[in-house]
């Protein structure tokens, strides 16, 4: 008895030397046990039984018991099947926290126990398999461990916390449907929306946080050339589309190496094209499918327009008479702004994970990639609300290099310990940010 008072006395001794470090082993010896409770078995479920995007029916009727019973006054149906818990707490900032809820049509082989088996038809009527292949499904459960430390918390931070379990990210349009059917009206609008996903290309339990674009912007484009058919022999007798589609596909090309700043990044692919029907008949028309990818909004724009200006440049430089000049169009659906971190605010965040989880926690690795990410829409610059999207990595360091990629049937992460410190990093960023300068 007497050695383990003396042994407790010296451990408190121990904790008021290294005063900063206390709070940080408190959260993370709580989200460890929470882990072993609650969160472990809850990963467990929806790693098991994901659903497809606009069908997360069982999905948020749980993340929405789960909070519940945390003390948030929990809203359902959503922007379809979205769920917004709120948690006022005087007067302060309101901060958003978003996690993304829906699995992908991919069967999965990732050789996990707790593989999913589950089949759902999807929006199009088909039955398909169901995976949870980008990692959504550590996304959720980290945010009913966050919800759980923050309500607990309760007399460490002033404010209000806007929790939400966002449907159709895969999809590309869950973030759209929740604004529209009032996210930012009937609930208080955020001052900050913190977000993080899972990585499979990044160290397990890193954190990244980028103090500029997180992802890029994602636009489809299609493009109708039309011409006049004729023989295949006669081409004087007609406007042969396939030869300027293939100019325009050419030509297309130097739009970013021409009129894009060397230093900014963008992409524009020519992912399908078809027209034609036999050896020997032009045609009249031929279709073109674009995928568009920037980092930056002036950039997308310079990329839309130069798409614009070179298919009909083309056609003028070929004879097309003004009725024939080929179409344009810029999909309203497949459509996301790049995800720009609020630089300030991502500092704030940054500087606090530094503080709380120890410098070694966080990496800065190039970024990979044009992937994009509907979060965008929740911090548009229009809407003033700051936005601070962070990765945490979820593949053992020596396996980084051949981890297989997101929506891979194979993919897989290690769930411990990014949730561990997916929730750790988003309950510091939440009350320091809640907490003001
Ligand atoms: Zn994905
Ligand atoms: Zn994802």
């Amino acid at each position: 008895m007497l050695k383990s008072t003396r042994l407790f006395a010296a451990s408190l001794l121990t904790i008021a030397l290294a005063a900063p470090a206390y709070a940080q082993s408190e959260l993370r010896a709580e989200i460890a046990a929470d882990y072993k409770t609650n969160l472990a078995p809850l990963f467990d479920y929806f790693h098991r039984n994901p659903e497809l995007s606009h069908r997360e029916f069982k999905t948020s009727e749980r993340l929405a018991k789960e909070i519940r019973a945390l003390g948030y006054e929990v809203t359902e149906k959503v922007g379809g099947t979205g769920v917004v818990a709120v948690m006022k707490n005087g007067a302060g900032p309101t901060v958003m926290i978003r996690a993304d809820m829906d699995g992908l049509p991919v069967k999965e082989d990732s050789g996990l126990s707790y593989a999913s088996t589950v089949t759902q038809e999807d929006i199009d009527g088909k039955v398909k398999p169901v995976m949870h292949a980008c990692g959504h499904d550590t996304h959720i459960t980290s945010l009913v461990g966050t919800a759980r430390a923050l309500a607990a918390r309760k007399d460490q931070w002033k404010g209000t916390l806007v929790l939400i379990g966002q449907p159709a990210e895969e999809r590309i349009s869950g973030a759209r449907d929740m604004l529209a059917d009032g996210l930012y009206k009937r609930f208080p609008k955020p001052d900050y929306a913190l977000a993080f996903h899972v990585a499979a290309d990044r160290p397990s339990g890193k954190i990244e946080v980028p103090l500029g674009a997180a992802y890029a912007s994602s636009d489809s484009v299609d493009i109708i050339v039309h011409g006049v058919g004729a023989h295949g022999a006669a081409p004087n007798k007609g406007i042969d589309p396939v030869l300027i589609a293939s100019q325009i596909v050419v030509s297309l090309q130097s739009i970013v190496s021409r009129s894009i700043e060397p230093l900014q990044a963008g992409v524009i692919t020519v992912g399908s094209i078809h027209g034609g029907t036999k050896h020997n008949i032009i045609g009249d028309r031929v279709e073109m499918q674009l995928t568009v990818r920037s980092l930056d909004p002036k950039v997308r724009l310079q990329l839309l327009d130069g798409i614009d200006r070179v298919a009909k440049g083309v056609a003028v430089s070929m004879g097309v008479p003004e009725k024939l000049m080929p179409e344009v169009i810029r999909s309203k659906t497949e459509t996301t702004p790049p995800t720009v971190n609020d630089a300030a605010a991502a500092a704030i965040v940054k500087e606090a994970l530094i503080k709380g989880m120890g410098a070694d926690a966080l990496v800065e690795l190039p970024p990979e990639g044009m992937g994009a990410e509907d979060f965008a829409y929740f911090v548009t610059p229009e809407l003033g609300v700051k936005g601070v999207y962070f990765a945490v990595g979820g593949t053992p360091v020596k396996d980084v290099e051949k981890a297989p990629s997101h929506h891979s049937p194979l993919f897989k992460v290690e769930a411990e310990p990014a949730i561990k410190a997916g929730t750790e990093a988003m309950v510091i960023a939440a009350m320091r940010l809640l907490n003001g300068q």
